[in-house]
């Protein structure tokens, strides 16, 4: 396993189980599943309504000695209804309550969108608050004091453009060690690796084998789909191993970590071995011609009429 490594000498594992969608009734199996075949970093949401069995997992495998708490890696996220300050202390110690955690590895402010608090999903755009009214630096010096408590080790930002992200270090100093968003090779936001890679940031990519379990209306008949991809099906023929081998091995070897989700015990083993397959300069050359700037995860479901959110002030692209 490689490991992504920050200042204080933490160490991510690049290769992290995924969490959204999945189901309560199997995520419990599926989180003890991946720690018994060495999976040690989770990325979990308060949004994915399943944290309390994940924790439950957590709970069981520590009390089993199966694992230490100090050799897994544990992120949540702040969900949009609750980017006021008031309400960023109360919602991480919800998850850490559910999860049964004193302490997050890291913590993220889950979309640079803010919501009413209450609403869960928006459906009107008056459920809505504008940037303006809840500055996302706001947010952030909240997250800030929350690495300070101790409460998280590390602190980050999700679906953060780099305008984003300038924009909070300029008003608060504190850089994000971490920003989560959507990273395949449909998808390579290579301006963004760049971008920080000279601020020190790591990127963590999500929807790596293109989060095929999506709610149906978030899915566009006629997408490109990854597992379609003849380049990408030649190579693993080529180098003997799958096709998500090869879209989980190209996100570790471009020096990002990747959360691929899966709920069977064979993905969860055919993902995690994929952190040791090494591409190489010419096989890393080949996958960066496959991008589309393709988004599955589009956003458009946060531009509703009566918001001040758009898709080009999302994105800043
Ligand atoms: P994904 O990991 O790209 O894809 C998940 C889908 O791929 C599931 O249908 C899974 O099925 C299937 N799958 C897994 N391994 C496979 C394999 N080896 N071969 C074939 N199919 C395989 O999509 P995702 O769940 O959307 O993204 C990953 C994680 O990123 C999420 O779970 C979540 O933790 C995080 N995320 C974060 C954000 C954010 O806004 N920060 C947004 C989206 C996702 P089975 O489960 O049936 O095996």
């Amino acid at each position: 396993m490689k490991y992504l490594e920050f200042e204080n000498g933490d160490k991510m594992p690049a290769l992290g189980l995924g969490t959204w969608k999945s189901a309560k009734g199997e995520v419990y199996a599926a989180v003890r599943s991946a720690l018994e075949i060495g999976y040690r970093h989770f990325d979990c949401a308060l949004l994915y309504g399943n944290e309390k069995e994940i924790g439950q997992a957590f709970a069981d495998a520590l009390k089993e000695r199966i694992v230490k708490r100090e050799e897994l890696w544990i992120t949540s996220k702040l969900w949009n209804n609750s980017h006021e300050k008031q309400y960023v202390l109360p919602s991480i110690q919800t998850s850490l309550a559910d999860l049964q955690l004193d302490y997050l590895d890291l913590y993220l402010i889950h979309w640079p969108i803010a919501l009413k608090h209450g609403v869960s999903f928006p459906q009107k755009g008056e459920e809505m608050l504008s940037l303006t009214e809840v500055p996302l630096s706001e947010t952030w010096t909240e997250m800030i004091h929350l690495k300070e408590m101790g409460l998280a080790r590390h602190i980050g930002v999700s679906n953060f453009s780099t305008k984003k992200i300038t924009d909070i270090i300029e008003k608060t100093g504190v850089v994000p060690e971490v920003n989560q968003l959507e990273l395949h090779p449909f998808l390579q936001q290579q301006g963004m690796l760049d971008f920080c890679q000279t601020k020190g940031i790591y990127l963590t990519g999500f929807c790596p084998l293109g989060s095929a379990d999506r709610p149906a209306n978030r899915i566009v008949e006629g997408e490109p789909k990854l597992f379609e991809n003849q380049t990408i099906q030649e190579l693993a023929l080529a180098k003997g191993c799958t096709p998500a081998q090869v879209m989980l091995a190209w996100a570790v070897n471009r020096g990002t970590s990747v959360i691929p989700k899966s709920v069977h015990a064979h993905r969860l083993t055919e993902n995690l071995a994929a952190a040791d397959i090494e591409l190489n300069a010419q096989e890393m050359k080949t996958m960066q011609g496959l991008d589309l700037h393709y988004r599955y995860i589009k956003g458009n479901f946060w531009c509703l009429p009566g918001s001040d959110y758009t898709l080009e002030n999302l994105w800043d692209e």
